[in-house]
């Protein structure tokens, strides 16, 4: 007997069809013997139908009635999803992560799991009975609700499945896999039999949303044995595991990011502790910066720019402006339309020629770049929004479409 952990996504349970055929996998899988916690997502586009819902309200709604709003949808779905496994006769029970005791950081929109209590799902799984747990939700030390940013749920499950060692952890979606780019946008991306944490962790975290990057984080932690598969195809799916074997192109995949926006401080003083007053003030906000450049300009000035989040493009300018006076910069040029497209590969480390391809491939279909920057096994560059699509594209083909 072993014990999984399911989590299937937004469209894996967008409807009542939607959600007996996720039943049917978890009776499956429970009636071979098996213990099963599943982790849901809320139900189709509810969590970003709940958000036009509020700014219809209040466009500056607080962050913690946001999460509080927010947490409802995978609620719905949990006790549905236990519906129908009860009509299936099956014993289960839904619990929120309140009652499972999922306890996080106070920081409502992107809060991180501290611990999970253990004690009410073990007794639950003592009795035989399926636990169907809320994805995307904490409970935060003032027992207030907090959620744990986009795509939190396969966070949730991964945290789950470290917390009881689980065997498994399946994550559930509407793809049959990881590919080497978003299979949307690019139709001949292949998919990956396994992938290492690593390269998955970049991956996500430069903007494949097939997994959410803080899972990939925990899995690798406590050697979470995770695959994604697919809620509505039988098929092997892809393991990500510590070592993976190497693909002939050492390259695992390109991902996007359209969320970024560019900042530029034009004309700062070119003397020591600039750069620390910027981002100190950026760190302040709790703004994550990423791309960083700095370039000398004329007459002993440089300037400064950097990308965030587009989210955080407005406070960035307001705390810049409101701190101008002892920057002393000339200006602010601000920019959200723009993108960012990432390739990820632990052949990036030995292997120069990477680079030479990626810029050939942009030059190749005319698109030019405006930021560039690199890690051990990732390189990215910062292009205008409408060129992101059409760069993904280029870069995969490049390395993907000559064997
Ligand atoms: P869920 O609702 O199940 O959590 P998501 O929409 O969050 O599903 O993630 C699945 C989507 O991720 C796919 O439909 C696909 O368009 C997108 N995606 C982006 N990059 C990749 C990739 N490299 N491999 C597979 N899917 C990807
Ligand atoms: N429902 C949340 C979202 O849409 C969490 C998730 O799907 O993982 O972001
Ligand atoms: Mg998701």
């Amino acid at each position: 007997m072993s014990l999984i952990v399911q989590k299937f996504g937004g469209s894996s349970v967008k409807d009542a069809k939607h959600i007996q055929n996720v039943a049917g996998i978890i009776a499956e899988t429970y009636l071979r013997g098996n213990d099963v916690i599943v982790v849901l997502s809320a139900q189709g586009d509810t969590t970003d139908d709940l958000i036009a819902k509020a700014e219809e309200i209040n466009p500056n709604s607080s962050k913690r009635e946001m999460d509080m709003l927010l947490a409802t949808g995978e609620q719905i779905s949990v006790a549905l999803c236990a519906m129908a496994l009860q009509g299936m006769g099956l014993p289960c029970i839904s619990l929120t992560a309140w009652q499972v005791g999922i306890h996080s950081t106070g920081v409502h929109s992107d809060a991180r799991i501290k611990k999970i209590n253990t004690e009410r799902v073990r007794a639950e799984l003592d009795q035989h009975r399926i636990v169907i747990v809320t994805g995307f939700q904490g409970i935060d030390r003032r027992g207030d609700v907090t959620t744990l940013g986009r795509g939190g749920s396969d966070t949730s499950a991964v945290a789950l499945a470290a917390a009881f060692h689980a065997d498994l952890c399946q994550i559930y979606t509407d793809v049959d896999g990881v590919y080497t780019t978003d299979p949307r946008i690019v139709p001949t991306a292949r998919k990956m039999n396994e992938i290492s944490y690593d390269e998955m962790l970049e991956l996500a975290s430069q903007g494949a949303q097939v997994l959410h990057n803080r899972s990939v984080e925990l899995a690798k932690k406590f050697r979470v044995n995770m695959e994604v598969v697919s809620s509505l195809e039988r098929k092997p799916g892809t393991k990500i595991k510590e070592v993976a074997k190497v693909e002939k192109t050492n390259i695992a995949g390109v991902a996007k990011d359209t969320s970024i926006a560019h900042i530029s401080l034009v004309g700062l003083q070119h003397s020591p502790g600039v750069a620390f007053q910027v981002f100190a003030l950026m760190s302040r906000k709790n703004i994550n910066v990423d791309n960083i450049l700095q370039s000398i300009g004329r007459d002993d000035t440089k300037d400064i720019s950097f990308t965030i989040h587009q989210k955080d493009m407005e406070a960035a300018i307001s705390i810049l402006e409101e701190n101008k006076e002892s920057l002393k910069f000339d200006h602010i040029e601000a920019d959200n339309k723009v993108g960012k497209v990432s390739i990820v590969g632990m052949g990036l480390m030995s292997n120069a020629g990477i680079a030479a391809k990626t810029f050939e491939a942009l030059y190749e279909a005319g698109i030019n770049i405006q930021m560039i920057s690199t890690s051990e096994i990732r390189l990215s560059v910062i292009l205008d929004e409408k060129d992101v699509n059409r760069a993904v594209k280029a870069i995969h083909d490049k390395f993907f479409d000559m064997d």
